[in-house]
């Protein structure tokens, strides 16, 4: 048997049954009409931000990593959550827009922004994170078409990464960001343009456990934001620190000391370098707002035996969970906290393995995992299905389409 990741606390069953915000699962499949489903539970991410808010200094801002989850009823309840959004596409920023989300609030960083998305970002207000030296001449071109003074943030390519990220997204040559040594010298030429300078946004990783790596990483990213301050010799009003706050997905992954680095970032603002005396601080966040607040079902459609293997065929698959399959930046695939949603609190009694309804032996949502015995027609719950799920799996692989969600 193989271990499964752990199901993250708080979930509990009701009459046998798993349940998500005091609603048992199969009454959710009812209101929502049909399996696949994604559940994301209102009450987990106001909880998780509440602990956020608690365990950081009161001046910094929280922002939320649009492409974690764009689905709109969950953007609506961020609005009222953080304070920022950071959208990746037009495409997310219409999204913001349609759930109601003033563009004020947004800043909008990813490489290859077509024009059409820079205008677009632009009119709206929206705070640009320049990616290269020609996309900041392209945002300027347009705005001065425009006639409009352009919000334009600068995001670094940090000489350094985070230690520990399941995903690095900065140190060495990057497709992200402008390499730190050339960045005053754009601060320079913004400023002189005349645009709304917003300051510099720094992202060195992703899915990080180690609260001691993340605290590190921030202390770096200070005083990188300090010393471009300094050599482009103006005061950043904002420096967006990054994020990456990872969750617990495997066996054996612990989950982060929040209020370790809580401290630390306390620490680091005691004593702060005086080039960023006046700057507000952020951090933006995906899967840790909401990634452990989702969870993905799917309905047992066949039990069969293959050389004395139990396989659990489900009406799911890797084209909505795509992670939970081990495709999505994994190395080595391990098994994502999975569990019989119907039999929640139910002994285990065999081993089985969980695959999706795709003709590849890459479909595998749990491998050799330990469960009670599972029949025909009982859910199965994927955890940790908030982030990255819907949105970034290919929904319309072997013609399948989307999963439904739904926000309790
Ligand atoms: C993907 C991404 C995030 C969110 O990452 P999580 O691991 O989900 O927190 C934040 N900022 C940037 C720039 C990103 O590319």
């Amino acid at each position: 048997m193989k271990p499964l990741g752990p199901i993250p606390a708080g979930f509990v069953a009701i009459d046998g049954e798993l349940a998500i915000g005091g609603h048992k699962v199969s009454d959710l499949v009812v209101q929502a009409g049909r399996t696949p489903l994604f559940i994301y539970s209102r009450d987990r991410i106001a909880g998780r931000v509440a602990e956020l808010r608690a365990a950081l200094p009161a001046q910094v801002a929280l922002n939320y990593a649009v492409k974690a989850n764009p689905f709109g009823p969950l953007l609506q309840a961020m609005a009222g959550l953080v304070d920022g959004f950071d959208i990746a596409s037009g495409g997310e920023l219409a999204m913001v827009t349609a759930a109601g989300i003033d563009p004020a609030r947004v800043s909008f960083a990813g490489p290859g922004k077509r024009d059409s998305e820079l205008e677009a970002a632009i009119s709206a207000g929206v705070t640009l994170n320049l990616e290269s030296e020609g996309e900041a001449d392209r945002a300027l071109t347009i705005a001065g078409r425009l006639d409009v003074s352009p919000r334009l943030a600068v995001r670094v390519n940090p000489d350094f990464d985070l230690k520990g990220s399941g995903m690095k997204m900065g140190g060495g040559a990057k497709p992200f960001g402008i390499d730190a040594e050339r960045v005053p010298t754009l601060v320079k030429r913004l400023l002189a343009a005349g645009a709304d300078w917003r300051g510099f946004h720094i992202f060195a990783g992703s899915q990080a456990l180690d609260a001691a790596a993340i605290a590190e990483t921030q202390a770096e990213t200070i005083a990188l934001a300090a010393r471009l301050a300094d050599e482009a010799g103006a005061q950043p009003p904002k420096v967006n620190l990054g994020g990456g706050f990872g969750i617990p997905y495997f066996p054996g992954d612990l989950p982060l000391d929040l209020s370790a680095v809580g401290e630390a970032l306390g620490a680091q603002f005691q004593r702060l370098p005086t080039e960023l005396a006046g700057t507000g601080f952020c951090i933006e966040l995906g899967r840790y707002l909401v990634g452990e607040a989702g969870v993905y079902l799917t309905r047992v459609v066949d039990r069969k035996l293959s050389h004395g293997e139990v396989y659990l065929v489900t009406d799911g698959g890797l084209h909505h969970q795509l992670a939970a399959s081990g495709n999505f930046g994994t190395v080595v695939r391990r098994n994502y906290p999975v569990a019989i949603a119907n039999r929640f609190d139910a002994p285990v009694d065999e081993e089985a393995t969980v695959v999706g309804c795709l003709c590849t032996p890459l479909d595998r949502l749990a491998d050799k995992g330990g469960f009670p015995r599972a029949e025909v027609g009982d859910l199965v719950a994927v955890f940790c299905a908030g982030a990255y799920g819907a949105s970034a799996s290919p929904a319309m692989f072997l013609g399948q389409g989307p999963a439904a969600e739904l926000l309790v």
